[in-house]
């Protein structure tokens, strides 16, 4: 009994270190895209996240925008939605077309989740939502996916994962491709640039928002036709960058150092940008809604 349930939580985390990194940004990306969000708040948003999160998160949605990645074995109906797959080499992406899960299971993907998440957060206010919907967890779902949905390998290509079987060195260390975007890239950054120091290249990264980035970054956050949620752009803008820089000089069996690390590292940071800005504007407009204010 002992050794059996020994073999099994070896196995477990065995398991758990292949299938690490199939799921989103690793934790620092995450927490990078919250805390961009986070400072862009308004009050009333900023008022409405604090009283979603548990006690214990201290109002700081950052800490806990890794959990969906934490639960994903326990809520198991929800690894499908950090990702979507699209066809191999179209480099484009269609919601009817993509977003469902391996057994077909319409709206099962990172788009769909987004849509679902913003829908429940929408209804903060109505008794049937705290009746039916776990808002907390909401909250944690749409933070975490619209940070997956930027990672352009989380829209790539179906027959690869998303390169989770494109198997490359990153400078002596044997990965895969997924990873090197979920974490890698990241890392390395952190080493060379920012001494180890995530808030660092959070504050870098902000320095960048402000200073304009490029001219439209006052636009990042607009949703056509004042949706309150627009995820598909973000997934097509994912699997161009996808073809264009994160599977360009990437063959399976190649070593990536400096020329593809420094030339992909600002499209990591941009994504990252862009996810923060985008979080936050959702957030935004889902609690600034006139029944919020009016509850309030
Ligand atoms: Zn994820």
């Amino acid at each position: 009994m002992g050794g059996n349930g020994f073999l099994l939580a070896w196995r477990f985390v065995v398991l758990l270190q292949l299938i690490s990194g199939v799921l989103g940004w690793g934790k620092e990306g995450h927490y990078a895209t919250c805390k961009i969000a986070e400072e862009l708040l308004t009050e009333d948003a900023k008022a409405v996240v604090k009283h979603l999160l548990p006690d214990y998160a201290g109002g700081d949605l950052a800490s806990l925008c890794s959990w969906p990645d934490e639960i994903r074995f326990h809520y198991h109906w929800s690894a499908a939605l950090h990702y979507v797959d699209t066809p191999d080499f179209k480099c484009n992406y269609e919601y009817c077309r993509d977003c469902h899960d391996s057994s077909g299971h319409k709206d099962m993907c990172v788009t769909g989740a987004i849509y679902n998440y913003t829908r429940q957060l929408e209804a903060v206010g109505d008794s049937y939502a705290i009746t039916n919907y776990n808002l907390t967890e909401a909250l944690l779902f749409l933070s975490h996916f619209v940070g997956d949905v930027h990672q352009p390998l989380h829209v790539g290509f179906t027959g690869d994962l998303g390169g989770n079987t494109v198997i490359v060195h990153w400078y002596r260390r044997k990965t895969n491709l997924h990873h090197v975007w979920d974490n890698m890239i990241i890392d390395s950054a952190l080493k060379t640039f920012y001494q180890s120091d995530l808030s660092q290249m959070i504050q870098a990264i902000q320095r960048n928002i402000t200073d304009g980035w490029s001219n439209d970054v006052p636009s990042w956050g607009d949703c056509a036709s004042n949706k309150t949620v627009c995820p598909d752009p973000y997934a097509s803008e994912s699997i161009k960058l996808a073809c264009k820089y994160a599977y360009r000089n990437a063959t399976p069996g190649s070593t990536l150092t400096d020329g593809y690390f420094l030339s992909r590292l600002p499209i990591v940071e941009k994504r990252l940008a862009q996810a923060g800005v985008r979080l936050a504007a959702i957030l935004n407009r889902v609690f600034a809604s006139p029944k919020q204010t009016a509850r309030e």
